[in-house]
C-alpha cells in the first residue's frame, strides 16, 4: 500500500509529550507563527462530547489526562478477576473512542495544515503526520509544573514516571518512521522560543510530496 501522505498542500505536525511538558503552549505559539491550525485533541474530546454515551467513570479516565488507564482503574478493586474484566472493558472502550476521535479528525488531517496537540500518539494513523515532536522536561521541573496544576498522588507519580521512562518518545518511535520523530527539550521559556523558531523553519521549508 502506498503511503498517502501525498495530496496535502500543508504539513501536519504532531506535538506530543507527557502532560505538563508544554504541548499546548508550544502548539499555540507555533500556530500563531505559521498560521497552521492548532488542534487540541483533549479539548476537542471534551467540547464535542466524543465520550458521550459511554460510562463516564471509565471513559473519562481512559481519554483524559491520565496516561495509564489500567493503573487508574486498578484502584477500583484488587480482585484479580474484576481487574481483568475492567481491563478488557477499558480496552474495548479505548478502541471505540479512538476510532470516534480519528473519524472526527480525518477530513481536516487529509486537508493538512494542522498542529495536533495530544499526550499520546499510537492513537493516530501513521499517514497523518509529516513531523512528530516529542517534548521532554527535566523531572523536578515537571514535578513542580504538575503540582501547580493540582496533580497529587498516583496521578502525579504516574506522569513523572512516564517522563522518566521516556514513554512518549518510545511510543512515537514505535508508531512513526524514525526520521520524522524529534525530541525537543522544554524546560525553560528560552527552550519554547527556540523550539517554536526551529519548528517554524521546518514548516516553512516543507514541500508537498509528489503525487
Ligand atoms: P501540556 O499541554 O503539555 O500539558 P502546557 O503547555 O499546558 O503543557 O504547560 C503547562 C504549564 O507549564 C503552563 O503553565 C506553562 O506555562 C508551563 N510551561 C510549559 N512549558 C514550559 C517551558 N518550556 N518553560 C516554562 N514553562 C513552561
Ligand atoms: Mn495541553
Amino acid at each position: 500500500m502506498a503511503r498517502s501522505s501525498s495530496g496535502r498542500k500543508k504539513p501536519n505536525v504532531l506535538v506530543t509529550g507527557t502532560p505538563g511538558t508544554g504541548k499546548t503552549t508550544t502548539s499555540s505559539f507555533l500556530a500563531e507563527a505559521t498560521q497552521l491550525r492548532h488542534v487540541n485533541v483533549g479539548d476537542l474530546v471534551r467540547d464535542k462530547n466524543l465520550h458521550d454515551g459511554w460510562d463516564e467513570q471509565f471513559a473519562c479516565h481512559v481519554i483524559n489526562e491520565d496516561l495509564d488507564p489500567l493503573i487508574q482503574i486498578d484502584g477500583v478493586s484488587s480482585d484479580l478477576g474484576l481487574h481483568h474484566l475492567v481491563s478488557l472493558i477499558s480496552g474495548i472502550i479505548m478502541g471505540a473512542l479512538q476510532k470516534h476521535v480519528c473519524d472526527e479528525l480525518e477530513d481536516m488531517m487529509e486537508e493538512g495544515g494542522n498542529i495536533v496537540d495530544y499526550h499520546g500518539c499510537d492513537f493516530f494513523p501513521e499517514r497523518w503526520f509529516d513531523h512528530v515532536v516529542v517534548l521532554q522536561t527535566e523531572n523536578s521541573v515537571l514535578y513542580d509544573r504538575l503540582s501547580k496544576r493540582g496533580y497529587t498522588g498516583a496521578k502525579l507519580t504516574n506522569n513523572i514516571e512516564c517522563e522518566i521512562f521516556q514513554v512518549l518518545l518510545e511510543e512515537a518511535k514505535d508508531s512513526y518512521p524514525e526520521d520524522i520523530v524529534v525530541a525537543l527539550r522544554s524546560d525553560t521559556i528560552d527552550d519554547i522560543n527556540g523550539n517554536v523558531a526551529t519548528l517554524t523553519d521546518w514548516v516553512r521549508n516543507w514541500c508537498p510530496k509528489p503525487e
